[in-house]
């Protein structure tokens, strides 16, 4: 069928041309990588050039004020003097400790190094002293080196804090340290993060083209696949190739594509059978009424009665065929309740009272009670009649048993017909199977009553089967769940239909 609902799939690019999609796998990993690399390379060029001598300041600021809190520590311990020295000579700094008058405790200058107070007078000293008790405690300057200096002009960095001794006096802790200019290193930094630039984003894309072409080419691939599925064609197979998830999808794929395939399979089956199934009876009802219209001496009982049979038989067909969707498309309730499951068969074999000659004996110990749906159950034990009695032995005796182990009650329906070949006797349960589709007795069934009892028994919860030989007969059977006896409700054995 062709034409514009004949639901041929088009792909979503083809409909949606004009429309910008997202972007495809190979450009986002490109530029993801590549705007990592360039984050990258932008937090390089601030740290390392613009943020290079803030950052050099602050921490010889926090060297200043380390070296000042030490020696604070230390000014009752008698090895004041010691302390400083070793603070002057590993840390390159200038050491000064004096009190309100301007008078040196001591006096630590590193070699070579410019000073502010180590060349200013008592005066200058009080004159800190005062600011620094103004700032309130502490006091920091920056002031250009006088020094001669090959690198540039250099800056110290002047830290003045003021401190108690033991005894309350006052002292004025000064701490000077070089900062050396950073300009040149800067320079060399520049030169070297161009060139590291250059290399990363060179690299960055390099790598994002290659990891960028591995990612999408297996998807690429599978969605090809996906397109030819969904377009019908079930042969289609799912290249999963590289990573653990793409390899699982192509797996899963490939499961769904032949999940399909069967599905399709089934589907076409089951239309053919039953049209075919359709089509027999009907054909047999127009032929006969059109004859016994036209023809007066055709208008007998007989006739009419065919007309009735192949009616009923599409009833039967048209019932199963509804019973099985409703069944398999999960929207059947069971109706539970509990009742006498062995007075439930014993009444539905009178239905074959009619049938002379055929005998239907029934052994039962007692009767049990069940709690399932009945009028399903019902329908379960007499779909297994019928079909014994379709295929019913020389002795045209269907035997029916109910027994009783480990808390369940099995009902089994036997007959000595034809058998069933056992590499058969799983696919007897599939919904439309017959056994022999040529066989003339394979008419009669629609194919669909051991789908029925398999879908009524698997909601309930019960387990069936059959045993069968060929050329000796065939014995299906069920299970439900069974009360403990009631005391006086023993029944003996009791054969119906003979
Ligand atoms: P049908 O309506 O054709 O009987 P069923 O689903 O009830 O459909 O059975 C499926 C097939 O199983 C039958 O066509 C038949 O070949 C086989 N079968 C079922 N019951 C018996 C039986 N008692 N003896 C032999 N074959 C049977």
């Amino acid at each position: 069928m062709t034409g514009p609902d004949s639901g041929a799939f088009v792909p979503p690019e083809k409909t949606e041309k004009k429309k910008r999609g997202p972007l495809g796998i190979r450009h986002q990993v490109l530029l993801g990588f590549l705007s990592f690399t360039l984050v990258i390379v932008v937090l390089l060029w601030v740290f390392q050039i613009f943020l290079l001598n803030p950052f050099y300041q602050a921490i010889k600021s926090s060297e200043a004020r380390q070296a000042a809190k030490t020696v604070v520590q230390n000014l009752d311990s008698g090895k004041l003097e010691e302390v400083a020295n070793r603070l002057c000579a590993d840390m390159g700094i200038n050491l000064y400790v004096t009190d309100e008058l301007g008078t040196l405790y001591v006096s630590n200058r590193y070699p070579f190094r410019d000073s502010l107070v180590g060349d200013t007078g008592r005066a200058s000293l009080i004159r800190i002293f005062d600011l620094v008790n103004l700032s309130g405690g502490t006091y920091t300057e920056t002031f250009r080196s006088t020094l001669p200096s090959p690198t540039g002009v250099k800056m110290l960095f002047l830290y003045a804090q003021t401190a108690r001794t033991a005894d309350g006096e006052n002292r004025l802790v000064l701490v000077e340290s070089e900062i050396t200019p950073v300009d040149a290193t800067v320079q060399t930094l520049t030169v070297q993060l161009a060139c590291l630039t250059v290399v990363m984003v060179l690299l960055g894309a390099g790598l994002a083209l290659f990891l960028a072409h591995r990612i999408s080419r297996p998807i690429t691939s599978i969605n090809e696949s996906a397109k030819a599925l969904a377009s019908g064609d079930y042969q289609a197979v799912f290249e999963g190739t590289g990573s653990k998830e793409v390899r699982e999808l192509a797996h899963t794929l490939n499961h769904t594509a032949g999940e399909l395939s069967k599905v399709d399979q089934l589907r076409r089956e089951l239309l053919a059978n039953v049209s075919h199934d359709l089509r027999t009876p009907l054909t047999m009802i127009k032929g006969y009424s059109e004859v016994m219209r036209d023809l007066p001496g055709e208008n007998t009982p007989e006739n009419a009665q065919i007309i009735a049979d192949e009616a009923s038989r599409l009833t039967d067909l048209v019932n199963d065929l509804l019973d099985l969707s409703r069944l398999e498309a999960g929207v059947v309730a069971l109706d539970k309740s509990s009742f006498d499951l062995t007075a439930a068969i014993r009444s539905m074999l009178h239905r074959y009272d009619k049938l002379a000659g055929y005998h239907f004996p029934f052994y039962a110990d007692r009767n049990i009670t069940v709690f399932a749906d009945e009028l399903k159950i019902s329908q379960v034990v007499y779909n297994l009649v019928n079909n014994a009695v379709t295929y019913i032995g020389e002795d045209h005796t269907v035997t029916l048993r109910q027994t009783e182990e480990n808390g369940m009650v099995r009902i089994s329906v036997t007959d000595t017909g034809e058998g069933i070949p056992a590499d058969k006797l799983r696919d007897i349960w599939e919904r439309y199977y017959k056994v022999d589709k040529e066989h003339k007795r394979a008419q009669v069934g629609t194919g669909l009553g051991l789908s029925i009892v398999k879908n009524i028994l698997d909601l309930h919860g019960g387990a069936y089967g059959v045993e069968s030989a060929l050329g000796q007969g065939s014995t299906f059977w069920f299970e439900l769940p069974a009360p403990q006896p009631d005391t006086d409700n023993t029944k003996t054995d009791e054969k119906k239909g003979d």
